[in-house]
């Protein structure tokens, strides 16, 4: 090659080098620079709160997911369970309003989403779990849940496999199931779009502007957006959130993990999700075969999402010990991803004190799936001026501060 040529090949090289960089600032600028609200993160929590919001026409909302798909974060690794049985009235409702909107999912969003109510079954072996289930279950009655006390011979009705004998009783609500999340999730972004929503993926929030502690903006890797509101659904990355404006916001990040079987020709097609409440193991039907899990208490935080084999290992003892045929089972698959836990196992939602224009929906503890709907419904009536269809001052984010805590005892 002579040396014009070289020249020529330089010169356009160049050229596509300065072509592309502007295409890229072009697309940057394809970004909303004034919104009415952002919401951070492209969770189930963040994509359906900006669904609701939408349709009540809240004006221009603009989604930041900092990763290359809605729900990489723990929405694609929940276990898809959705259950009212709880021991605290708010999550008690939550999930009832819930359960209602996932059931009739596709006249609410437009899109289809199957929840399958197969039912949840708490097995209880030990006294002090007995009584503190049925106080649940009276409280859960009282709130209009159809809940059910079941004795070990009704148990095999549902759950033939399951191993009873050391069993004194067993909840059950048939209104209980489970769903795929990142059906949900699909349907939501698809309705919200269809709505207006910007979404932005691969957009991190890295900071905010704010004037006398109030908000006026966010600055991410494509630039600023102004915004007088921000909806923080970071889930496990809310403390970092918190930390860009000097707030700590209670939520650690807490490994959790699962372990599918292969194909398992004994599984009886009505089982239910089935929660050993002595040893934490829980197990429903996941594609031809059972989906395990089981929730270490000891797991310190950290955002650590490698597989630990002990771990699993673990979650395979238990399962033994209560289903004997699995035995036989092979592992298909394995995941681990993060809880995003509070103090109290109870979600944080409402707005920040320290830093006006910022509100919370975060800190579900492990039931930001099945809260979803609920999450996203109470958030729009508290934005729009509107009493709560849910009481849920109990879930203010300065209710640790403050020592106002109500545990969730019945965390799995
Ligand atoms: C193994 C396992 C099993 C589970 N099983 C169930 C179950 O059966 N039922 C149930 O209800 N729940 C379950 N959960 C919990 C459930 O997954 C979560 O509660 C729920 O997904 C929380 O949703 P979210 O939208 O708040 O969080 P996420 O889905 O984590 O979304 C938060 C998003 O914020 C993004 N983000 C963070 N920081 C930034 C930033 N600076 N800028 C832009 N974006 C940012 C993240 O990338 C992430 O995508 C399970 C969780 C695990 C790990």
């Amino acid at each position: 090659m002579n040396e014009l040529d070289l020249s020529e090949v330089l010169y356009t090289l160049v050229k596509i080098y300065f072509i592309l960089l502007r295409e890229s600032e072009y697309e940057d600028r394809k970004m909303r620079i004034n919104a009415d609200a952002v919401i951070i993160g492209g969770g189930i929590i963040g994509v359906a709160t900006a669904f609701y919001l939408a349709r009540e026409k809240y004006g221009n909302i603009v989604l930041l997911e900092k990763e290359t798909f809605l729900g990489s974060g723990s929405t694609s690794k929940a276990a898809g369970g959705i259950r009212a049985q709880f021991a605290t009235r708010t999550n008690i409702q939550m999930s009832m309003l819930s359960e209602k909107i996932f059931a009739n999912f596709k006249e609410e969003t437009g899109f289809d989403a199957l929840y399958t109510q197969c039912g949840y079954m708490f097995l209880l072996s030990e006294d002090k779990d007995i009584d503190e289930f049925k106080k649940s279950y009276q409280l859960q009655k009282s709130l209009g849940l159809p809940v059910e006390l079941l004795k070990p011979d009704d148990i095999k009705k549902y759950a033939p496999i399951v191993r009873t004998d050391d069993i004194k009783l067993a909840t059950f609500c048939r209104d209980d199931g489970i769903g795929d999340p990142s059906e949900f999730l699909a349907g939501y972004e698809k309705a919200a779009r269809k709505l207006g929503v910007e979404i932005n993926i691969e957009t991190e929030v890295t900071g905010f502007n704010t004037r006398e502690d109030k908000i006026t903006g966010v600055k991410t890797n494509k630039g600023e957006i102004k915004c007088p509101l921000v909806i923080n659904c970071t889930g496990a990355w809310t403390k970092l959130i918190g930390r860009m404006v000097g707030v700590n916001v209670r939520v650690e990040p807490v490994r959790r993990q699962c372990v599918t079987t292969g194909e398992l020709d004994f599984i009886n097609p009505e089982f239910p999700m089935v929660v050993d409440v002595k040893s934490g193991l829980y197990t429903h039907r996941e594609s031809k075969g059972l989906l395990l899990g089981w929730a270490d208490k000891n797991v310190k935080p950290s955002f650590d999402i490698s597989i630990d084999p002990d771990y699993t290992d673990n979650i395979l003892e238990r399962a033994l010990d209560r289903i004997p045929r699995l035995e036989t089972a092979e592992i298909a698959n394995q995941w681990a991803g993060l809880y995003e836990t509070t103090p109290d196992h109870r979600a944080i939602i409402g707005w920040e004190k320290a830093v006006a224009g910022l509100f919370h929906i975060t800190g579900f503890s492990g039931h930001g799936f099945m809260h979803a709907p609920a999450a996203g419904l109470v958030t729009t009536d508290i934005l729009t001026g509107r009493e709560p269809r849910i009481d849920i001052s109990d879930l203010e984010p300065q209710r640790f501060a403050e020592g106002v805590v109500t545990e969730e005892t019945n965390v799995i």
